[in-house]
């Protein structure tokens, strides 16, 4: 369990090479997974850190995790490298 990698936007855990987003000529992107990163940009660049809690929580939900696991997923987003510049928005 060392060394392991988390999706730098999503906190979902980069453990295969099939998970990791694309860059624009075809390399891997190693901080962020292909459901948030392809191609080298954001999926959904406009996406705030409230609508990735909401995201992260629901899909957590479905996959019937434990409600503790859930909430530590989705404390952690706010450190996570896409979110911790953003500024607070109204
Ligand atoms: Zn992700």
């Amino acid at each position: 369990m060392k060394n392991k990698t988390f999706c730098q936007s999503c906190s979902m855990p980069l453990d295969s090479e099939d998970l990791l987003g694309t860059e624009k000529n075809g390399a891997k992107n190693h901080e962020y997974c292909k459901y948030c990163y392809q191609d080298g940009s954001f999926i959904n660049p406009a996406m705030t850190l409230d609508e990735m809690k909401e995201l992260v929580k629901t899909q957590m939900q479905k996959m019937k995790m434990d409600s503790g696991l859930i909430s530590r997923a989705v404390n952690t987003l706010p450190t996570l490298k896409r979110w911790k510049k953003e500024k607070v928005m109204a």
